[in-house]
């Protein structure tokens, strides 16, 4: 489905590592750190083993609690809803924009307005079952620029505004993109970015948190590293923390690819005209919508749609046998066995979710993707859909 791009300058830069007693905590991180700073322009970066650590340790840092409650999209990878319900919160899903798969901010507008009411104008934003006795208080926005696009964020900003509410961004899919010029990830309070193998670019296993925050940033490196507060020694522990440290060799490798990362994101691109082009001439293919306030794209995902009467689970099965690998995507987080049973959630309760992900297929893609390979995958997709038709 993807592939890393990596040169010898990585390889290098992780037997360098191998060369030096330091293998965590050295001066790797920090290069890394500083180098994700300089390119997003946040002020604070910290690095973390998974983009699922960042976005947990930002829930920490927003002050989300027991009973609390997070307005977040079902349309989206799994990990931030999870990292909601690992501090027993509350997720509030709201539908998502049918063109960009993006939440949707006139819906988040619309139940942080009826949250802030309460009895039944918020009761009908909350899930059927596991959400008991006190009113529960909004605490945060948790929305995630999807397949690499960012976020409506303006009116999202307006909203927490209005209400106090902390926004964090994952952004796990959509380093070096731009909303109106500004970098994903800097949009709202906190951003994650996540640098597993089939990201944009990737450090093996890894994430990175930015902010702006001095005082939160502080304590996320402290909750990182087991807990400790500067000044505390190797078995003073301030906070309950965890060990969410990115180690030196996955550090070296993160300097070098994002030093690489404009070319890299500049060839994602290259790939996704391709693909376009091709897929135009494809009757009942959509390919991806870019929204005007989209002022670069980080292309994460090629995720097509099927116009209604073409099967996609059939098209997919029919492209698995003729070797072209591809995937639903997403399933949608509140249809996930887990949700259903503590929440009760059922098909029906997000429809433009649901019909995203039963349309939506993810073709073969990455930044060393050649244009045969493309063109491949483009004529296979031609005849299945003709033969299914
Ligand atoms: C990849 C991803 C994550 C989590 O990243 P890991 O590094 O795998 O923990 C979180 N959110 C979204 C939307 C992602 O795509």
């Amino acid at each position: 489905m993807s592939s890393p791009d990596l040169t010898d300058a990585e390889r290098e830069a992780v037997i360098n590592v191998l060369h030096t007693p330091s293998l965590s905590m050295g001066p790797q991180i920090q290069a890394f750190e500083q180098a994700v700073c300089h390119y997003t322009g946040a002020k604070h970066a910290i690095g973390v083993n998974a983009g699922t650590s960042g976005l947990h340790l930002c829930i920490r840092a927003a002050g989300v609690g027991p009973g609390d409650l997070v307005i977040t999209t079902p349309f989206s990878f799994v990990a931030s809803t999870n990292v909601i319900l690992f501090e027993q919160a509350i997720p509030v899903f709201v539908d998502v924009d049918p063109l960009t798969g993006n939440i949707d901010p006139d819906q988040v507008r619309a139940a942080a307005e009826d949250l802030a009411r309460g009895g039944n104008h918020a009761r009908k934003w909350l899930p059927r079952s596991g959400v008991d006795g006190q009113p529960p208080r909004l605490r945060a926005i948790l929305p995630v620029d999807v397949f690499g696009q960012p976020v409506d964020m303006d009116p999202i900003r307006d909203v927490a505004r209005t209400h106090g509410l902390k926004i964090i961004e994952d952004s796990c899919e959509a380093i070096g993109g731009r909303y109106k010029d500004t970098p994903a990830g800097t949009l709202g309070d906190f951003g994650v970015f996540a640098f597993y193998p089939n990201k944009q670019m990737t450090t093996g296993e890894g994430g990175v948190i930015v902010t702006n925050h001095d005082e939160a940033a502080d304590f996320m490196r402290a909750l990182r590293n087991q807990g400790r507060s500067p000044g505390d020694t190797w078995l003073q522990h301030t906070h309950l923390g965890y060990n969410y440290r990115l180690d030196e060799m996955s550090a070296a490798l993160g300097c070098v690819q994002i030093s690489r990362l404009d070319e890299m994101l500049a060839r994602r691109e290259q790939v996704a005209e391709w693909y376009r082009d091709r897929l135009d001439e494809i009757p009942g293919v959509q390919t991806p919508y870019i929204s005007p306030h989209t002022t670069r794209m980080s292309w994460f995902v090629y995720v097509v749609r099927f116009e209604e009467g073409i099967e996609r689970d059939a098209v997919s099965q029919a492209l698995k046998a003729r070797g072209i690998p591809n995937r639903p995507y997403f399933i949608p987080i509140h249809l996930q066995p887990y949700m259903v049973e503590r929440f009760g959630y059922r098909e029906g309760d997000f429809p433009v979710t649901e019909d995203l992900g039963r349309r939506g297929l993810a073709l073969p893609f990455s930044g060393v993707m050649p244009e045969e390979h493309v063109e491949q995958v483009c004529r296979a997709l031609q005849e299945v859909l003709n033969r299914e038709s």
